[in-house]
């Protein structure tokens, strides 16, 4: 999987010459105590840098360039201990392209009320000198993320921690590749849009491979690799009898097996990042890739079905993001409704392309006719996924700019067997209610294609959001549908003159 502790984050504290060698001394020294707390495993799934105390223009200047430059520095912790004249930012954070997160807390949570003295006072001014440098980002007009508390606060440590997986997710996608294999599905929209915008705003490049150049790969896989690999579906699956050795559709797993090899291997070999396919699109293969698709997401790639490699995209920065955490993400469609006024639900689930790590339990391999795409039966993992909070995205292409649109869910446990379903399969509740929720996502124009997440926050890709200069719109437990009607109106007349 995708290992943070690789990515740095900065914690930079700034002040100036005013104060003299003893006081300076007593900043750099806290600031360390800081930095080397929050680095401990326990708070931060990256690598938590101190660096020495800026004070002066140039030094902030050095420090955003060298932040730029550092290809391993996913962005900065902003602190001021002391008062740092805001002036002096102006030149680094003006060429400062890496995310920044003002921490607005102070080295000491409680006021020593019988000790404190002018000495005391001149140490610890964060709460106005954050107040400063505030101002001149606000001034500035730069997106950041503010946390305010003390540094051992627990709710700080969880929203910085969150921040720098948000960060993690914004840096993978810079300069990542994603390959669609065959178009778009015909005729389809919100799968679609601009892939030179995309380029540009998100920083990472989707390229389209003909099914031929695919195909020539998988061809080359070799028999062996297939046992091998058929071992493995073997150990972690409960394959259906007709797929055992011997069985009736034992070729069709060795379809499966061997595309899946062959995927990888072209993945590999391009360093992509994620794939779209189509099922309109599989000339010279065999089966959909039902399996491959499902078991490529887990290992980590970005995935989406018919070409959209927007949610493509989106499921692999949502992986990055939730590393390391329990539960899973996803690649998800809203496929059919329950709509039992007293218990009105989604059925979330796609033709076969549900990623394992959000299954409950051990998934059954199975293969089944698709119906449509007049290809083999493909082979699939079939399973349910377990009750909890969670939370579908969508990024869609307004055509003057991405909105990130979320939906605050509710999974709940499968009420029933669904003997006869023969895809992985999810139910939720969507927040606040069933109705407001749906009328909500499709007044904002949100996709039937999702990244479904069981591990990370609406705060999360709202950080996310913000790192990318983008519209982020949510729906969650206090959405109304009059304001939420209203907030995408001013949305637009926002993007229209912040252009
Ligand atoms: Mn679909």
């Amino acid at each position: 999987m995708i290992d943070l502790k690789a990515f740095e984050v900065w914690f930079v504290t700034g002040s100036q010459h005013l104060y003299g060698e003893e006081t300076l001394r007593l900043v750099a020294e806290h600031s360390q105590t800081i930095a080397a707390s929050l680095n401990s495993p326990s708070q931060m799934p990256v690598t938590v840098v101190f660096k020495p105390t800026v004070k002066s223009t140039e030094e902030i200047y050095s420090i955003c360039a060298a932040a730029n430059n550092d290809k391993n520095c996913i962005g900065i912790i902003a602190w001021m201990h002391t008062f740092s004249p805001a002036k002096m930012w102006i030149g680094g954070l003006k060429i400062l392209h890496k995310p920044l997160c003002h921490l607005h807390t102070q080295f000491n949570r409680d006021i020593p009320w019988n000790d404190i003295d002018m000495d005391f006072m001149n140490l610890n001014q964060s709460a106005h000198g954050d107040r400063e440098f505030g101002f001149m980002v606000s001034r500035m007009r730069i997106n950041r993320k503010v946390i305010v508390g003390h540094w051992q606060d627990p709710e700080v440590l969880q929203q910085l921690n969150g921040w720098s997986r948000s960060a993690a997710g914004w840096n993978d996608w810079q300069g990542a590749k994603f390959v669609r294999f065959g178009d778009n599905m015909r005729y389809v929209a919100v799968t679609d849009g601009d892939k030179v915008e995309a380029e540009y705003k998100f920083g990472y490049a989707v390229n389209t491979h003909g099914i031929g150049d695919l195909v020539t790969v998988i061809n080359q896989t070799s028999d062996a690799a297939i046992d091998t690999l058929i071992e493995e579906y073997s150990d972690q699956y409960t394959l259906m009898p007709s797929l055992l050795k011997g069985g009736e559709k034992y070729n069709s797993l060795r379809d499966a097996a061997k595309i899946e090899i062959g995927m990888r291997a072209f993945l590999q070999d391009g360093n992509y990042k994620g794939f779209t396919d189509t099922f309109e699109d599989l000339h010279g293969m065999a089966q959909l890739p039902g399996i491959a698709a499902q078991r490529l997401m887990a290992e980590g790639y970005g995935f989406a079905g018919e070409g959209d490699w927007k949610t493509a995209a989106l499921v692999r920065a949502m992986k990055v993001m939730g590393s390391g955490l329990k539960g899973g993400n996803s690649f998800m469609e809203d496929y059919t409704y329950h709509l039992d006024p007293a218990n009105s639900m989604v059925l979330g689930s796609h033709m076969l392309e549900i990623c394992p790590s959000i299954a409950d339990g051990k998934p059954s391999c199975q293969v089944h006719p698709l119906g449509i795409g007049g290809k083999d039966d493909p082979v699939r993992l079939v399973f349910n996924s377990a009750a909890g909070p969670a939370l579908n995205a969508s990024l869609i292409d307004m055509g003057n700019r991405f909105r990130l649109l979320v939906n605050e869910v509710e999974a709940v446990a499968p009420i029933n067997d669904l003997p006869k379903l023969p895809v992985a399969r999810v139910l939720w509740k969507p927040y606040p209610d069933m109705k407001t929720g749906c009328a909500a996502w499709i007044l904002a124009g949100g996709a039937h294609h999702t990244g479904y997440s069981q591990n990370l926050t609406a705060e999360n890709l709202q950080d996310f959001a913000e790192m990318a200069s983008i519209e982020f719109a949510l729906i969650g437990k206090n959405t109304n549908l009059y304001q939420f009607k209203n907030e995408l109106r001013w949305n637009e007349v926002f993007y229209q003159i912040n252009k």
